[in-house]
């Protein structure tokens, strides 16, 4: 597959066409952002560690019936993908309090729901992302009703199947972001899962494994996603 011009560059990845207009090259590169963009800086080799524990989790998920756009990896930090059209929103699941639950609400973090939560963002950086419910999903036209149902049942899913993976590595998964896309008219998973986009905390130490070390300055950063790819490896 040919890598042909770059389509669109986040935060911390890069998008490239290829000769196939049903695929596309991810580049998961080191940079990292937080707060909307207000901290920025570098995790070394965060990318490499990104682009293959997405692609193990994402065909991972394929095989438990999640349908997704991982294709295969192309290379340390590439991975070829189902072209999608994404759906703006960011799709939360939480199982434990933590980051801006606790701080909208009040509460400490850490405390363990009965049930998953599901929470919508609006997926527009200049709006900060702000918090969206089904309704406003609705009036907006961003989703269907049948398409949201969709994405919180395979929300669900998801956070079920990683879960009870992520606990046989002594991790936690605390919550995550998940974002899906329109291929071919049908809503697949999409974007990446990472300590990026996760927060898991270890099962023994309680310590946080994940991109709160770099939000919080806690240090560590680097041998945190190392540590977690080194698990899932074993
Ligand atoms: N998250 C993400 N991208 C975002 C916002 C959140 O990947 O733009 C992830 C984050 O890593 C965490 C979960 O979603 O695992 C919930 O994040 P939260 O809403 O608590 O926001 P934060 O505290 O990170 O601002």
């Amino acid at each position: 597959m040919k890598k042909l011009e770059m389509l669109y560059e986040g935060k911390a990845k890069k998008v490239y066409k290829t000769d196939s207009d049903d695929s596309y090259i991810v580049y998961y590169k080191d940079d990292a952002t937080a707060g909307n963009g207000a901290k920025k800086g570098t995790i070394l080799d965060k990318g490499i560690v990104n682009n293959k524990m997405s692609g193990m989790l994402f065909e991972m998920l394929e095989k438990e019936g999640v349908p997704n756009h991982f294709m295969e990896l192309l290379s340390d930090r590439e991975q070829l993908v189902k072209a999608v059209e994404i759906v703006p929103l960011e799709v939360i699941v939480r199982n434990l309090s933590a980051g801006s639950f606790s701080k909208r609400y009040g509460v400490e973090e850490g405390i363990l729901f009965d049930q998953p939560i599901i929470e919508f963002s609006y997926k527009v950086d200049e709006l900060g992302d702000p918090l969206i419910n089904d309704s406003h999903i609705l009036a907006l036209k961003l989703a269907t009703e049948e398409e949201i149902e969709k994405i919180k049942g395979m929300a669900l899913k998801v956070n079920q199947v990683l879960s009870d993976f992520f606990l046989t590595k002594n991790l936690k998964l605390v919550d995550f972001k998940l974002e899906f896309g329109k291929h071919k008219g049908e809503i697949i998973l999409a974007d990446e899962i990472s300590p990026d986009t996760c927060r898991l905390w270890d099962t023994e130490t309680g310590e946080k494994m994940d991109k709160d070390r770099f939000r919080r300055d806690l240090g560590g950063i680097e041998e945190a996603y190392q540590e977690v790819m080194k698990r899932l490896e074993q």
